[in-house]
């Protein structure tokens, strides 16, 4: 009996194993099966929605919501139309990745999505409007990456945000309009990054944009003026975000603005003068550092400014301190102010009551309402001690 119960338990484990391979040759067969049916609906994909066909079968799109991710990637083709497709709304990633030979694309109006890296390396592709698409709101990442070719590009009233790296190394593109972009609220980081032709950016008059990441108009080499006035919502200025605009000449920044993040300016080798609004309460180092022509930076308010903010800037060594207008004060040239000036003692000529040197007509002065009337860096530095006229002793 023992016998044979020790063979019966033998022949169990035989049969177990047995099942177990069976089953583990029936999982692999399985998993083989499925590998095999979802290449199969793959290539049944790229069949279907245009691979290897000619544009005249594209007829197959009829009825889809979606085009699939990397349906025409890479394909040799120089135009393509699927504005006939008014079912589609979303335009699946890469979709349109390297057509290095597309001119053309003209996409239904109902589109509302194009995921990221759809236009990316379109090399062709010169100009592309999606201002009439009033479902279209996110330009998603890397969108139009390398699209070399791209000179001209309209977005429309819709869309929210512009997100990383969409428009990076589009080498071509030298303006671009935002006027209609009253939506618009986000710039991701990178995202005009290397644009080495952009010289002009147009924003809205009214513009919501609350955020312009950092990086974003890193290495934009021919941006000769940035104009951010009109970026109310905007309250700081990012991390590198003009670094290496070496022709950057121009730049207003917006009324807002509550931190200038570091390396933001640095290499601007064209800037030679900026005005910082009163609003901007900290400046972090590094920031104007290699602004080889900065000459003058003029503060409108109390401005915390990081010893290492103005790191190899030449040019600009006696001239940067923040200078506090106060109200009632007149501020400007000795040639242009002087009537206003009252002379108390009546003999003495026109002389700074603090460094008691002569003002010259180019002076820059400040009078104060009590009509005394002194150089205008020289009572910068009084004022930081003493809020009283060094004359008169009047408070201010
Ligand atoms: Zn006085």
């Amino acid at each position: 009996m023992g016998e044979k119960t020790t063979d019966l338990s033998g022949l169990q484990t035989k049969n177990i194993e047995k099942l177990i391979k069976n089953r583990l040759f029936f999982i692999i067969i399985h998993v083989l099966l499925e590998i095999f049916a979802m290449a199969q609906s793959l290539s049944d994909l790229n069949d279907l929605y245009g691979l290897p066909k000619p544009l005249n079968d594209l007829n197959n799109l009829h009825g889809l919501s979606k085009i699939p991710s990397g349906s025409f990637n890479g394909l040799p083709i120089s135009e393509l139309d699927l504005s006939k497709f008014p079912e589609l709304r979303k335009i699946g990633f890469d979709c349109f990745k390297k057509l290095c030979s597309m001119q053309e694309l003209r996409l239904p109006t109902e589109i509302n999505e194009i995921l990221s890296g759809s236009f990316s390396n379109c090399t062709s592709l010169v100009s592309l409007d999606l201002s009439e698409y009033p479902d279209y709101e996110i330009v998603s990442f890397d969108c139009f990456t390398k699209a070399w070719s791209l000179r001209e590009l309209n977005l429309g009233p819709h869309v929210k945000e512009i997100n990383s790296g969409a428009f990076c190394e589009c080498t071509s593109l030298q303006s671009l309009d935002l006027s209609n972009c009253t939506s618009l609220e986000n710039i991701s980081f990178d995202t005009f990054k290397h644009a080495h032709s952009l010289r002009e950016i147009i924003f809205p008059g009214n513009s919501r944009i609350k955020t312009i990441n950092s990086s974003s108009f890193c290495s934009c080499t021919s941006l000769r003026k940035l104009d951010l006035s009109n970026c109310v919502e905007l309250d700081e200025i990012s991390f590198d975000i003009f670094q290496n605009a070496w022709s950057l000449r121009e730049l207003i920044l917006g009324p807002n603005i509550k931190e200038i993040r570091s390396g933001a300016f640095r290499n601007c080798t064209s800037l030679v003068r900026l005005r910082i609004p009163a609003s901007v309460q900290k400046i972090s180092s590094d920031t104007f550092s290699g602004c080889t022509q900065l000459e003058e930076v003029i503060f409108e308010g109390d401005t915390e400014v990081d010893p290492k903010a103005f790191q190899n800037c030449p040019g600009l060594a006696k001239r940067v301190f923040p200078r506090k207008r106060l109200p009632g004060c007149r501020y400007g040239k000795y040639s242009e102010i002087k009537s206003s000036l009252r002379f108390e003692l009546g003999e003495s000529g026109a002389t700074c009551g603090i460094s008691f040197e002569e003002f010259q007509e180019d002076s820059d002065i400040v009078v104060l309402p009590c009509g005394h009337a002194y150089f205008e860096e020289a009572f910068h530095e009084w004022i930081l001690k003493r809020k009283i006229c060094p004359t008169c002793r009047v408070e201010l």
